[in-house]
């Protein structure tokens, strides 16, 4: 009997402390799960998009989680760290454009004739006009829109598309980019660019772009513009010819046909501007019990941003507009942070600090765990491990986990291993590289884990809602994060990083078929391409560049921003040795890059 009590005091006890609590159990739990989902998925929060109202109800949330669990903030000024990003692109009063045709002044009505592209850059011109193709140059390709004509001083008119616009995966389509095609004609020392669809292939409705900032930064200076079809007929047909007959015969002989419009000109003012926004990341610090062990760090971290009404990323194709809850991508990830937080601050059963974090402006870019890196809490030589969480809701029936930078420190494969008690079927990547903000770890060589569960059909869709996160798995999936997190604790030493080489085809760099092997600094918005690092036997590294160089030329190519250097890239092949000017500690210096395939 009194046994019995014992037991059932045992029981009884720790659930009615916790009933005074809120509704939350220090135990890893599904219900927990549920709840946490419930809200930071729901539609309150707009798809939690980064700068937004939705992200804020979402750090608020969270912020008092952190303080319910009796955690310190991260920071010296509380629990926030802001971090600035360009939030979306506006048209200012100062546009507008007019053709002038044998004489004749025809003026554009913005948004319904013409219209900027979203990357143009604020410029007042009135010049002539060169029809220039589809505005490609390929010499690689023995294509050149721009042989034959003079180009300086003057607007381009081009096509939208490739000569190849009837075929898939064109060997044009690397060069077809809009924003590629204005860069192209500035560099070949046009004054502004005009986008025109073409009548191929069957395009009845003839519709203008939409103005949304796509992550890419301006072109200074530049105007570009698309405008409607009819007009740039009748620039045509003051020349005497057809838009549709030059078009058709640029295809049937793969051979430019450009030339300069004799009888028309424009005028065009283009006013847009970034306009700036702040991102918030959310971090907590809970102190180790070992009096030395406590000043390294274990982070546990995930971001909580997503893709608000799907203005950046989306993949749903409908008409009306929807939010993207983001349950699985990633509030999945984000409550796996939080109830680690939150099990961790009750126990407090391990000697090293840590870290939890939720980070923002993952979807535009690793944005908010790039800016935590650069400007970190805790010194980054202090950190043993990063453990990411990144979409843990969706735990299928094979009970398939996979894991990324498993070969990143000599210890965690035997760790992941041994504490795989829950039958989990684990694929394990050894490198650390992409996808999430764990790679922001890896760029500065801190071991990481990334933790996922399956790629689906709801992925960046309105779909990703919270009744279809799989609580009870992702329960299981934190628990063993937890697990993996002791296990990592338990070790006498700080974890080595490991450099894994990566498979080739992962790496990144456009669509180019090149590779060179460097490492993006998301977030950098100097001038020139910032390298956060360079993979291990690549040729950028055997080539000499290294983390913080700055890229500012690329072989005979001017390097003002990673498109630059993109598009760079797609002139040369495997083989060919790239003269590379870097800026590194603000003195230019010159490498020469052996180019390999991709
Ligand atoms: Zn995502």
């Amino acid at each position: 009997m009194k046994k019995h009590l014992l037991l059932l005091a045992a029981i009884l006890l720790p659930s009615f402390i916790l009933a005074q609590k809120d509704y939350s159990n220090p135990q890893i739990s599904a219900k927990d799960i549920y709840d946490h989902l419930k809200y930071l998925a729901s539609e309150k929060l707009e798809g939690r998009y980064t700068g937004s109202e939705g992200e804020k109800l979402a750090y608020e949330y969270m912020v008092k989680q952190f303080k319910s669990y009796g955690l310190k903030p991260a920071f010296k000024d509380g629990y926030l760290q802001s971090f600035p990003f360009t939030d979306r692109v506006e048209m200012t009063k100062d546009n507008s454009a007019s053709l002038d045709i044998n004489g004749k002044t025809v003026k554009l009505e913005l948004k319904a004739d013409y219209i900027p592209a979203p990357f143009s850059g604020s410029a007042d011109v009135k010049l002539p006009l060169v029809f220039a193709g589809y505005g490609i140059s390929a010499p690689k390709l023995n294509y050149d829109d721009y042989t034959g004509i003079d180009v300086k001083g003057k607007i381009v008119v081009v096509l939208r598309g490739n000569p190849e616009y009837d075929k898939k995966d064109s060997r044009f389509e690397m060069f077809s980019s809009l924003r590629q095609k204005a860069s192209v004609a500035k560099e070949k020392g046009a004054a502004g660019i005009i986008f025109a669809n073409g009548f191929y292939p069957a395009n009845t409705q003839d519709k203008l772009l939409e103005f949304v900032y796509d992550q890419s930064p301006s072109i200074k200076n530049f105007p570009a513009v698309q405008v409607k079809r009819i007009f740039i007929d009748e620039l045509f047909k003051a020349e005497g010819l057809s838009l549709a007959d030059v078009q058709q015969k640029i295809s049937k002989e793969m051979k430019p046909g450009s030339f300069l419009l004799h009888n028309s000109s424009a005028q065009i003012n283009t006013g847009v501007k970034e306009i700036n926004g702040t991102g918030h990341n959310v971090a907590a610090i809970l102190e180790g019990n070992d009096p030395v062990l406590k000043n390294e760090y274990i982070v546990f971290g995930a971001h909580y941003d997503h893709l608000g009404w799907g203005q950046v990323g989306s993949l749903y194709r409908g008409s009306e507009k929807l939010i993207h809850p983001g349950a699985d991508d990633n509030a999945s990830g984000t409550v796996g942070v939080l109830e680690i937080a939150e099990k961790l601050a009750s126990l407090k059963n391990l000697k090293r600090s840590v870290i939890f974090v939720a980070f923002s402006g993952e979807e535009l870019g690793i944005l908010g765990s790039t800016y935590f890196t650069n400007n970190p809490p805790v010194p980054l030589d202090k950190i043993t491990a990063m453990l990411n969480m990144d979409m843990i809701g969706r735990l299928n029936t094979d009970n398939a986990l996979n894991v990324i930078g498993a070969a990143t420190a000599i210890e965690f494969k035997s760790i992941l291993n041994r504490r795989n008690s829950y039958h989990f079927a684990l694929s394990l990547t050894d490198d650390g590289m992409g996808g999430s903000d764990h790679q922001a770890f890896t760029n500065k060589k801190i071991p990481v884990l990334f933790f996922f569960t399956a790629m689906h059909q709801d992925y960046h869709k309105p779909s990703d809602t919270f009744d279809k996160v799989n609580t009870a798995g992702e329960e299981k999936v934190v628990d063993y994060v937890y697990d993996v997190a002791s296990s990592i604790d338990s070790l006498g030493n700080k974890l080595q990083f490991v450099q894994v080489q990566s498979a080739p085809a992962r790496k990144s760099g456009g669509s180019s078929k090149v590779y060179v092997g460097t490492v993006p600094e998301f977030g950098y918005k100097g001038k020139g391409f910032k390298l956060s690092g360079v993979t291990d036997n690549s040729p950028a590294q055997k080539g000499g560049l290294k983390g913080g160089d700055i890229m500012i030329k690329f072989g005979n190519k001017e390097v003002k921003d990673i498109y630059d250097y993109m598009y760079a890239m797609n002139d040369y092949n495997p083989g060919d040795s790239v003269d590379v000017v870097v800026l590194r500690d603000g003195k230019e210096m010159t490498f020469k890059v052996k180019l390999e395939s991709k």
